[in-house]
């Protein structure tokens, strides 16, 4: 069984004061729990990386970007770049997010070149994949994962610099959660479908994704091929996140 991650998607929630309270608030939990049986990665919003990397630095918990630019400077107003987040402290950025995709037209090809340049500087990129409900209900969820890790995983890819995450784009944000059933045959082909690009296929985490939440952790955490899960709304509460961390003993 694969370490379990626990990541937590700010998105562009929290300004200065809430944000440094939650990721202290996570860090003394995590720093006194010397059994946790998980990893915690917090991804804020940009502005706030630097002072929640401040806060939670000696704790353990892991510090990440919600995207970056494809080029290491240049003139891209508004972009970040992974060098940028890694001088920050960062070791680790999510791309492809279905956000992403979907409010700036982000496709395979641009998300390849993203984690490519998130590998260039030396960190862990978190490739979001997943269906949307017509897709699912077209019977294609299955075909699109295929197709969205066929053209988004870079050819340097390995299990120590790439986690996939599978996040039905109807689950994210709605309260409606994947099957147990489901998600297991989706991880399930996911791992065999790695296997064509990554050696160690096998050391890959698969990530879940899409309203969890305490009541349902537990249930997702033990599926076959979950490897952990990428948090929206429910990582902006302490007590929430620190309890699908607490999910994975
Ligand atoms: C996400 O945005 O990655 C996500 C899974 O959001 P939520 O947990 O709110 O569905």
């Amino acid at each position: 069984m694969l370490r379990k991650l626990i990541a937590g998607n700010w998105k562009m929630n929290g300004l200065k004061a809430e944000g440094v309270a939650l990721a202290r608030d996570l860090g003394i939990r995590y720093a006194e729990d010397e059994d946790a049986a998980f990893d915690m990665l917090i991804c804020p919003p940009a502005t706030l990386i630097d002072s929640v990397g401040e806060v939670i630095a000696g704790s353990g918990i892991l510090l990440g970007g919600q995207d970056c630019h494809s080029e290491t400077a240049g003139a891209h107003t508004g972009d970040v770049s992974a060098e940028m987040l890694a001088d920050l402290g960062c070791s680790w950025v999510i791309v492809g997010h279905s956000e992403r995709r979907q409010d700036h037209g982000e496709i395979d090809l641009a998300v390849a070149e993203k984690a490519k340049a998130v590998h260039r500087a030396g960190l862990c990129a978190i490739i979001c994949i997943g269906e949307t409900e017509a897709e699912r209900a077209a019977g294609h969820a299955l075909s699109i994962c295929s197709r969205q890790l066929a053209g988004s995983i870079p050819t340097n890819a390995t299990a120590e610099n790439t986690v996939i995450a599978y996040e039905p784009v109807w689950a994210i944000g709605t309260g409606k959660t994947a099957t147990a059933g489901d998600v297991a045959d989706v991880h399930s082909h996911i791992r065999a479908e790695l296997s064509r690009k990554i050696a160690d296929a096998d050391k890959v985490r698969i990530l879940y994704g899409g309203s969890v939440k305490p009541a349902n952790a537990a249930e997702l955490m033990s599926v076959p091929n979950v490897d952990g899960a990428l948090v929206g709304g429910a990582s902006l509460k302490a007590d929430d996140f620190w309890a699908i961390g607490q999910s994975c003993a």
